[in-house]
């Protein structure tokens, strides 16, 4: 899958998670909050996959937004 990583801001839904397992590099699993970080293997850029709406049954859908904080830096 081409890179978007420069121009996207945010995806939903199953483009968010196609995005993710097409392109993206899986870094971390936070099974506890249903959160994954993903590193852009051409940019470098830092992704966090979550599930928004954890109220729905399944989790509802995933929601993928570039992460603002470097790495090692507390949450
Ligand atoms: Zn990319």
């Amino acid at each position: 899958m081409k890179c978007r990583c420069e121009t996207l801001t945010q995806l939903e839904g199953a483009e968010a998670s196609s995005y993710a397992r097409e392109h993206l590099r899986e870094v971390r699993v936070d099974p506890i909050a249903w959160q994954t970080e993903y590193v852009c293997p051409d940019t470098g850029k830092r992704w966090l996959l979550d599930y928004p709406h954890s109220e729905l049954h399944g989790g509802g859908p995933p929601r993928l937004r570039p992460l603002p904080f470097p790495p090692d830096s507390p949450e």
